[in-house]
């Protein structure tokens, strides 16, 4: 789950690391008071959605007055922002965090993520701040530096004066390992899988600020995490997996065409495996679940059709809890119920795997049925790019 950055902020500042002050607001009157408040005479207005690459966008500004502040508050607030990391239908701002602007002698670049190949929280460093760091990773690798921290230890001082001095941070050296483990105990005690700041700030008058924050906290953690579950944003998550999880369904929406409606997650990881295979992009990830009633069953078709890209559905069941006739009963039901035109392709294997397919035979429905894995996917991939017959990879 990914929080907003004036709520990771909040967290930061809690946990004594310096960011500029400022507010959130949602209202261009709000804007203006709270610029008012603050005080100064530069202020920043940024458009909080759950994508970077805002800056290059318009979404961060810079206003003198505090009429301009409202302005450019006016301006994005119910405005759709389309920036690098949002997709061409962009994000719309519902809120905006109002900020002292800070002023910037250098930017620099820091992340903790926990990392699956080393299985370690990683640092990540670079003077390269404000920059994606995708980008400074392909063309100057040499201005990255990474710390793997021992969980056994944790972060220790040596490890934060490396990479200060590797940055060119030396002189900062004390204040920069104070921030650093200061960050990293926020990043234990939250459950974080990442925490970016980009950039962190040093400024004209030599203090270290956290200028921008991306926070992901472990979904698998919220049960342990209440306060944070609590600042889950709907308005910035697909409706689609929304939906699916109020169902207690496990969706997530992807960009091919062919739908898919699995049961167990291992099994759907290799559905969409040998849709690939076949030469087709499966449309999302989809597990029913262990016990699916003919209930559930029609629930997944209808969030899995709410994807206008999808073109064939492919139901892959292997029953072991489940029961082969209730996933075909539902099939069946949906299909009548929801008046789907589209191809399904359905493959139904162990309990009472005949019984499901003489319902399906017996329908007068015109689904088509697969004898295996591999057959079922080569003719939803065919389907899907409206052919009959199934070409061999
Ligand atoms: P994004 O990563 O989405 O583009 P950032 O929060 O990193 O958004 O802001 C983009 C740039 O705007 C920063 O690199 C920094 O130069 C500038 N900026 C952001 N916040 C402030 C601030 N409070 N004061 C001065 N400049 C800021
Ligand atoms: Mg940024």
């Amino acid at each position: 789950m990914n929080i907003h950055e004036y709520q990771a902020k909040e967290l930061l500042r809690a946990y004594g690391v310096p960011t500029p002050p400022g507010e959130v607001v949602y209202t261009a009157k709000a804007a203006a008071r709270v610029a008012q408040e603050l005080g100064g005479s530069r202020w920043v207005v940024k458009a909080q959605i759950h994508a970077g690459g805002r800056g290059k966008a318009g979404g961060v500004r810079l206003a003198s007055s505090p009429a301009e502040v409202a302005e450019i508050a006016d301006q994005l607030l119910g405005s759709t922002l389309v920036t690098e990391q949002t997709g061409p239908q962009g994000r719309v701002v519902n809120r905006v965090l109002v900020e002292r602007a800070s002023r910037i002698d250098r930017e620099f670049y820091l992340s903790l993520f926990v990392d699956r190949v080393s299985q370690r929280i990683v640092v990540i460093a670079s003077d390269q701040g404000g920059v994606d760091i995708e980008r400074i990773a392909a063309e100057r690798p040499e201005a990255i530096r990474t710390e793997q921290v021992d969980p056994g230890v944790g972060l220790l001082d040596f490890q934060c004066r490396k990479i200060a001095t590797a940055i060119g941070l030396g002189r900062r050296a004390a204040p920069f390992t104070r921030l650093l483990k200061r960050i990293y105990r926020l990043f234990r005690d939250k459950d974080c899988l990442l925490l970016e700041l980009n950039p962190f700030i040093e400024t004209e008058d030599g203090d270290l600020v956290a200028l921008d924050a991306k926070m992901t906290i472990d979904d698998n953690a919220l049960f342990r995490q209440g306060a944070i579950a609590e600042l889950r944003d709907f308005d910035e998550e697909d409706p689609k997996e929304v939906e699916a999880s109020g169902h207690d369904l496990n969706y997530v929406a992807l960009d091919g065409d062919v739908g898919c409606i699995v049961n167990g997650a291992g099994l759907a990881m290799g559905t969409m495996d040998a849709i690939v295979l076949h030469g087709g992009r499966p449309a999302n990830f989809l597990d029913v679940g262990g016990g699916a009633s003919p209930e559930k069953v029609a629930n997944a078709f209808r969030i899995v059709l709410k994807d206008p890209n999808v073109r064939a559905i492919l139901v892959n069941i292997f029953a072991g809890i489940n029961r082969c006739d209730w996933i075909a009963e539902g099939v069946v039901q949906a299909t009548r119920d929801q008046a789907i035109e589209l191809p399904i392709v359905v493959r139904l294997a162990g309990t009472n795997a005949d019984a499901g397919r003489r319902i399906l035979d017996r329908s007068g429905l015109d689904l088509i049925q697969a004898r295996d894995l591999d057959d079922a996917a080569a003719k939803a991939v065919a389907a899907a790019a409206g052919r009959t017959e199934v070409r061999v990879p």
